[in-house]
């Protein structure tokens, strides 16, 4: 049994009433019942995605996705944007599933180009680019609206957007920015358990996959949305987080999504302000600092993994210490989910009394 609170970027803190939206049965997959729960879903998230473009259900990790993003869409060659652990596994992965691939690669903390991104789409040679909105392992958040201008004068070229740890937590119009795909999990930003990822395509990448041969099955998007047109997924779905889904979309909209979009700005600058008052930076520039996580630069130079410890161990709060190759070089705090200022302040609070021991 843990006996602390996640404040880590993912899997974060799960509410007792999205656990409790779970224990409902478990009906037939090609039942009236779950038609009914697939389709009472829709429109919330496309209102929440800000599509007209279905939203599919695929019972799997955010790579699952992923994956099925580059088998669906690359006939000639992915561009994968590369500015962290996630962004740069991506082109790893685009060319294990066979497909060409090449990076345009940044330092961990910065963020991509749009001018970069354009001289590299002149050549031609591409025709699929990912991105990932909110780089996790460094709390980055690339200027998408941006990035997405400049994929718009490449009509030829179908942009796919991972939004795991930023979905829900900032506007991301997908129609208005002309963004093809965009995918999501479960357990980042939308603050449920993992084992759900949730994609939606434009009617420009069906086509494309129309045309791409070895999509596989199980996340080929035309299975996908034939499956979809009768309210149902291709495969035995995770239920039990199905109805967590319906659950956490009431709750969000309840609350209102520009209300959600404000808290999160709001305990994100709390995090912020904590960072600078202790003398500690950021990782990345303010201006690309993602708003649902904060990513601390070591520069007071503490033992990190011993902060993290004693204040998972002495106040049943866990932060992350760092990713990859920058771990211990800089340690990481989640405001995802459900936190509120109490919850935030909190763990500020907290972490200031550990603190005080470390520098
Ligand atoms: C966590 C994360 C992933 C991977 O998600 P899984 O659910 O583990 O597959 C991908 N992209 C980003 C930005 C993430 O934060």
């Amino acid at each position: 049994m843990i006996d602390y609170k996640l404040h880590i970027p993912g899997p974060v803190n799960i509410a007792p009433e999205t656990y409790q939206s779970m224990s409902t049965p478990v009906m037939g997959h090609r039942s009236q019942d779950f038609v009914a729960l697939y389709q009472s879903c829709q429109p919330n998230l496309q209102k929440l995605f800000q599509t007209e473009d279905p939203v599919f259900l695929s019972t799997s990790s955010a790579w699952g996705a992923m994956e099925g993003s580059v088998r669906n869409l690359t006939n000639k060659k992915v561009l994968c944007c590369m500015c962290g652990a996630f962004s740069d596994k991506w082109l790893d992965v685009s060319r294990r599933c066979g497909k060409s691939a090449e990076g345009l690669q940044v330092e961990w903390g910065k963020n991509i180009d749009p001018d970069d991104l354009r001289k590299q789409l002149s050549s031609g040679e591409f025709d699929v680019v990912t991105l990932v909105h909110n780089e996790t392992a460094c709390g980055m958040m690339n200027p998408l609206q941006e990035i997405m201008q400049v994929l718009n004068e490449f009509p030829d070229v179908i942009s796919v957007v991972d939004t795991v740890s930023s979905f829900s937590a900032v506007p991301i119009p997908k129609d208005e920015w002309g963004i093809d795909v965009i995918l999501t999990g479960s357990q980042k930003a939308l603050a449920m358990p993992p084992g759900l990822a949730l994609l939606t395509v434009s009617e420009r990448a069906f086509r494309r996959a129309e045309e791409v041969e070895g999509r596989g099955y199980y996340f080929d998007f035309l299975e996908f949305r034939k499956n979809h047109e009768k309210g149902m997924t291709p495969s035995t779905p995770v239920i039990p987080l199905i109805h967590a889904l319906k659950h956490t979309l009431e709750k969000i909209f309840e609350e209102g999504v520009e209300a959600r979009h404000t808290r999160h700005a709001e305990l994100n600058q709390m995090v912020h302000a904590w960072v600078a008052e202790k003398g500690f930076e950021l990782l990345p520039e303010k201006q690309f600092a993602s708003k649902s996580l904060t990513c601390v630069k070591n520069n007071l130079e503490i033992d990190v993994a011993g902060f993290v410890n004693a204040l998972r161990e002495e106040k049943k709060l866990s932060i992350d210490g760092g990713y990859g190759k920058i771990k211990g070089k800089t340690f990481r705090i989640s405001n995802m989910g459900d936190e509120t200022a109490e919850t935030i302040a909190h763990l500020l609070a907290q972490m200031d009394e550990v603190l005080a021991r470390f520098v």
